[in-house]
């Protein structure tokens, strides 16, 4: 793993080459929120990243905020996952090691998972006519706390139906 510094150091390095690849202005607010981004430990959302731009004193427009996380999205050092969640979930991309996830359909609560097996499977996935950039995988079904919730509900609506007999 690299420290810290380095992988800030590197980002900067390959948003700055995309930025130049695609003509964009390279500015202090886009890197300022690249620095946020890669502070983060796990998954945010944009009121998250707004928090964070705050706490730094750093003011940008909820717009640019939105807009950034699109480029890096597009740059690679970003994932937007696909959860469905009223608001976007993202991520950054720290390294190439695969990921995998559980989301609770119910309450959205996302956890990682964390199987050796899981991700040697992902890692020896090599397609032929596809470059692969990260390997994730999702697995979506009802978190412990829903289940428990949902075992509640029926009980009690049992219990309603044998008090009327
Ligand atoms: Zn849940």
């Amino acid at each position: 793993m690299m420290e810290r510094t380095n992988i800030q150091a590197e980002v900067e390095q390959r948003f700055r080459q995309f930025m130049l690849a695609h003509q964009m202005r390279q500015t202090s607010e886009r890197f300022a929120i690249l620095r946020a981004v890669y502070d983060i430990d796990g998954t945010f959302t944009i009121e998250e990243l707004e928090q964070t731009m705050q706490n730094r004193r750093f003011h940008v427009s909820r717009g640019t905020l939105y807009l950034t996380t699109q480029l890096l999205v597009q740059a690679n050092l970003l994932i937007r996952h696909p959860f469905s969640s009223s608001s976007a979930v993202f991520e950054r991309i720290i390294d190439d090691r695969p990921r995998s996830y559980q989301i609770c359909s119910n309450c959205h609560r996302i956890t990682r998972i964390k199987s050796k097996e899981l991700a040697s499977s992902l890692e020896s996935y090599h397609p032929r006519s596809f470059s692969i950039s990260h390997r994730i995988v999702y697995v979506y079904g009802f978190c412990a706390s829903c289940q428990r919730q949902m075992r509640k509900v029926l009980k009690e609506n049992n219990q309603t139906k044998t008090d009327k007999i």
